[in-house]
């Protein structure tokens, strides 16, 4: 038993030895995830046209954001390796850094178009704020851990059209209101109101909404010009729970 654990310890070893020469010999021409990227945007695009014409599907232009942006500077450094797998990562502070295959959904179901203003509510990692950023909208997005907000604020530096807050998502963030879109990455109790306050007529949200036990239905939200709100379920997911004081 000893002696296997020892064994695989230093096959273990040996395989993170291999992965980070590879690294660093990939890194010397560029792009060191290019390859995993590219396999990942293969797997959701066979996934997408399985889901073609339902309220499940993922449009092109998100895809080919998904295929530029670096989902392995947002995740720790001991998750690097696995940045390209279609599965939530641990970003720590029991938070997670959403599977991209959903991420890619919520960002097709905001549709966000020049020139927009979408809110984010738990910026996490920062992933899914720069995949937003990435589609010339203006994002503005909470979290209300200080430490994931503060690297988050670092790492989205590089997006002039990206402003970050510390704090409860649940009350929106009334000085940037209205929104066009809102996305909601973790899982509420029921749709805050505030926030459906701060969506614009003709808007839509995108909002995770169940008991943080089991799993949680994503909603969408379309508020239309008289103000009314329209709620569609998406499809079972499962997202950590929206915390604060509410
Ligand atoms: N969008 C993130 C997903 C992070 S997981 C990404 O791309 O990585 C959800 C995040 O929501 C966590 O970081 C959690 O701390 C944050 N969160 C939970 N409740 C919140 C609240 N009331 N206000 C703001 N952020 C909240």
């Amino acid at each position: 038993m000893q002696g296997g654990a020892t064994l695989a310890g230093i096959a273990r070893m040996a395989v993170l030895v291999a992965a980070l020469c590879c690294a660093t010999a990939h890194a010397r021409q560029g792009d060191a995830y290019a390859q995993p990227r590219r396999a990942l945007i293969a797997e959701l695009q066979a996934e997408a046209r399985a889901d073609a014409g339902t309220t499940a599907r993922i449009d092109r232009d998100v895809l080919d954001v998904l295929a530029r942006v670096p989902r392995h500077e947002y995740v720790p450094a001991n998750e690097r390796e696995n940045a390209y797998e279609n599965r939530p990562l641990a970003i720590g502070h029991g938070q997670t850094i959403s599977q991209p295959y959903i991420v890619a959904l919520m960002t097709t179901l905001v549709r966000p178009r020049t020139g927009q203003k979408i809110l984010e509510i738990g910026t996490g990692s920062g992933y899914q704020a720069a995949v937003l950023a990435e589609f010339d909208v203006q994002v503005c997005s909470i979290e209300i851990i200080a430490p994931l907000a503060d690297q988050a604020a670092k790492r989205l530096k590089r997006y002039a059209n990206v402003s970050t807050r510390k704090g409860d998502g649940y009350y929106g963030w009334k000085e940037q209101a209205p929104f066009d879109s809102i996305i909601v990455t973790a899982a509420a109790s029921s749709i805050p109101p505030p926030l459906l306050a701060q969506l614009k007529p003709g808007g839509r949200m995108v909002i995770p909404v169940g008991s943080s036990f089991f799993t949680q239905t994503l909603m969408l939200v379309e508020k239309d010009a008289q103000g009314r709100a329209r709620t569609r379920q998406v499809l079972p997911v499962r997202f950590v729970p929206l915390t604060g004081g509410h």
